[in-house]
């Protein structure tokens, strides 16, 4: 699987690929990473690829050209690249999303910076648009890789224990019961007693209700979202 980085700082990825697990997907080439820059693409004498806003408005927005002669070229090289692109003015990105794009082949991110993007590059490009919460970073580049490092961990062979993936949280509405490791009692705090008991069926009914109590506290849609999953099954 391919991952293009459309950014004006690639500096700002690079490194999260130097280590653990996405560094050893890359050394078993499950996955290649590049890097597009519209600063290359930009025919301004200067390499400017920003402009005040047309209209007014605070701040500088990117302009379309750097970005049209990039994903052309990225399109021209790949016809089947699904290009997404990350704002805070769209869906927010879920685990079903990072489930179905880990099915895709190449997969380019495009990056904000400043203001923004003008819209006219994002309605002519954009396969997808996500969001990943409620709040405004100063560029999309962390926003590209918490989307790449979501949908890689449902690659298969990327994950050393694909099992991880199945008792995770949001794999069903409840999020995943507390883990402990060893040793069973540090600093005077022990693990729960059910858990030390070796009866399965007993810890997996502890587990059970501790995912529901947690669910209850921190999400408690997700609970409902459970709670009538369970009446329709
Ligand atoms: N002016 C924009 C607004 O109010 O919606 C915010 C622009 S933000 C400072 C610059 C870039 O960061 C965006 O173009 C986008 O790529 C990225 N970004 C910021 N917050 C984000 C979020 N919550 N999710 C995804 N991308 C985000």
């Amino acid at each position: 699987m391919t991952y293009t980085f459309v950014t004006l700082f690639p500096n700002l990825i690079e490194g999260y690929f130097k280590d653990s697990i996405l560094k050893r997907a890359i050394e078993k080439n499950l996955l290649e990473i590049n890097y597009l820059n519209p600063r290359d693409h930009s025919k301004n004498k200067h390499f400017k690829v920003d402009d005040t806003a047309v209209g007014g408005g605070a701040g500088m927005v990117m302009n379309p050209q750097p970005l049209f002669d990039a994903l052309d070229d990225l399109k021209s090289k790949d016809e089947d690249v699904h290009i997404v692109f990350v704002t805070p003015v769209a869906k927010p990105f879920v685990q079903n999303d990072a489930k179905r794009l880990a099915k895709k082949s190449h997969i380019a991110f495009v990056s904000g910076r400043y203001e923004g993007i003008d819209e006219r590059v994002i309605e002519k490009y954009a396969d997808e648009v996500f969001s990943i919460g409620d709040y405004i970073l100063t560029g999309g580049e962390l926003a590209s890789l918490v989307l790449c490092d979501a949908i890689s961990r449902n690659k298969e062979g990327v994950l050393g224990n694909s099992e991880s993936l199945e008792v995770e949280s949001f794999e069903t509405p409840l999020l995943e019961a507390p883990s402990f490791s060893k040793p069973q009692n540090y600093e005077g705090l022990s693990v729960p007693s059910e858990y030390l008991k070796g009866n399965h069926s007993k810890i997996r009914s502890l587990k059970l209700a501790l995912s529901e109590a947690k669910t209850k506290f921190f999400r408690p849609e997700q609970l409902l979202k459970h709670k009538v999953t369970q009446r329709l099954s």
